[in-house]
């Protein structure tokens, strides 16, 4: 029997419903608690990439991830007519569509079903504190339940609490100075199986993407230096985003009028996670909680995925979490440090604050073979087939 059998993860989206899957697998006995009532299903698009694919397949979900497709058949550049100043279709070189793209909630669905049998998950709780000597963690949830683990590791995204609680102020939030907001609105006449994306004066982009629900996903992205949006309530983060969308022309009062009427809206200040490290003692961290790229790599899930599947593997072979712990680390983090380093340009490239800014990014994005378009690909450069950032060697464990 393994000496680290009893398991707690925190947060039930990627990192940790995937985590969960493997060490299931590999015969730990895992509890997963989720802050929110139920499963999240909010968001847009997620990619899954080159290893991210790999653990996929070998977890046997890979068809059903394919199989959820959105439908997205390549992004189009427009102005404020609705006019295609430039399209990428999803099969050209530099697209913004991935081949397996899938709604964030979807992924998520998909990870719950294939792990809902074997994996305990207890919805509306959460830590609220650890206390861990060298047997055992002892952690306190929010309805003041004690309970005692082997191990705990947060996998709760890049506002992780737990992690706090793990590392205090250690890991370091790095604010990229951009600004997004996510929700999913009503589909009407003018959306198309294209994604459009429209450059607004005053650092502003739209995105308007064609979902598989009979909805589309909106977004709306702005610079600012003020990085205390993000500590605001919903409702004033709903009034801001307002007031920001307000004068940037093209869908600006449907996506207004939305936002006020969406439950949906996931908004967020974009940041990375850089930590020194990620463990410690029987506690530690995984996905966006530990090294969160943000979603301008589009490197996140396949990180989340990759760094669930390693970690589990670790700990499977290793009968001291130190030596696993080390062993992952190994692995991960050269990998991490790669996807984490944005291109020069981004996200200030594609937020220009003029006209004649804006209209720079619209006549260029034509011109495919310009040098200025090719920085601007960098945005999307994760999601080029050809681009080796997703690369990292999976040990072959043969284990399960
Ligand atoms: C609602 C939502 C919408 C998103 N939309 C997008 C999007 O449109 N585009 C994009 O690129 N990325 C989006 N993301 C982020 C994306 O899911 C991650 O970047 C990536 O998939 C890595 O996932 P993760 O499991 O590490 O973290 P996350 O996906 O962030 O999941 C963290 C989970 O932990 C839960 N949680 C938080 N705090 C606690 C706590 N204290 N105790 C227990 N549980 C807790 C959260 O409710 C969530 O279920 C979204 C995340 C969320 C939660």
């Amino acid at each position: 029997m393994h000496v680290n059998k009893k398991v707690l993860i925190s947060g039930a989206s990627i990192a940790g419903p995937t985590l969960a899957f493997w060490l299931s697998k590999y015969g730990f006995d895992v509890t997963i608690v989720e802050r929110s009532k139920s499963l999240r299903m909010g968001g847009q698009n997620l990619d899954i990439r080159g290893a991210g694919r790999a653990v996929a397949r070998m977890m046997g979900i890979e068809k059903e991830i394919l199989a959820a497709n959105t439908g997205e058949i390549g992004l189009q550049f427009v102005d404020s007519d609705n006019k295609v100043k430039a399209a990428f279709p999803s099969d050209g070189a530099g697209s913004f569509t991935s081949e397996a793209e899938i709604l964030r909630g979807d992924l998520v669905n998909i990870l719950y079903n294939h792990t809902k049998n074997d994996v305990e998950y207890v919805f509306g709780k959460h830590i609220t504190a650890i206390n861990q000597h060298d047997n055992k963690v002892n952690v306190t949830f929010n309805d003041d339940n004690k309970e005692a683990y082997d191990l705990l590791i947060a996998a709760d995204g890049v506002r992780s609490t737990t992690r706090a609680l793990i590392f205090g102020d250690e890991p370091k939030v790095k604010f990229t100075g951009l600004y997004n907001a996510w929700y999913t609105i009503p589909k009407i006449e003018t959306d198309t199986q294209w994604a459009r994306w429209y450059t607004a004066t005053g650092s502003r982009v739209m995105l308007i993407r064609p979902d598989n629900h009979g909805t589309v996903r909106a977004s709306f992205s702005f610079l600012s230096d003020d990085a205390d949006i993000q500590k605001l309530s919903a409702g004033e983060q709903k009034k801001i985003l307002k007031e920001k969308l307000s004068g940037a022309g093209w869908e600006e009062k449907r996506l207004t009028d939305e936002i006020e009427k969406s439950d949906d809206v996931y908004f967020d200040g974009i940041s990375q996670i850089h930590a020194p490290r990620w463990f410690n003692g029987r506690t530690g961290m995984i996905g966006d909680a530990a090294y969160c790229p943000t979603p301008l790599t589009g490197m996140g899930t396949t990180l989340a995925i990759v760094g669930a599947y390693l970690l589990a593997a670790e700990l499977s072979r290793h009968n001291k979490h130190e030596d696993a712990f080390i062993a992952y680390e190994k692995c991960m983090r050269p990998f991490v440090e790669k996807v984490q380093s944005l291109p020069p340009g981004v996200p200030w490239l594609a937020h220009p604050k003029s006209k004649f800014g804006v209209a720079v990014v619209n006549t260029v994005a034509g011109i495919l073979a310009s040098s200025f378009v090719k920085r601007i690909g960098k945005l999307f450069e994760s999601k080029n087939k050809d681009v080796t950032k997703d690369e990292i060697e999976l040990p072959d464990f043969k284990t399960v």
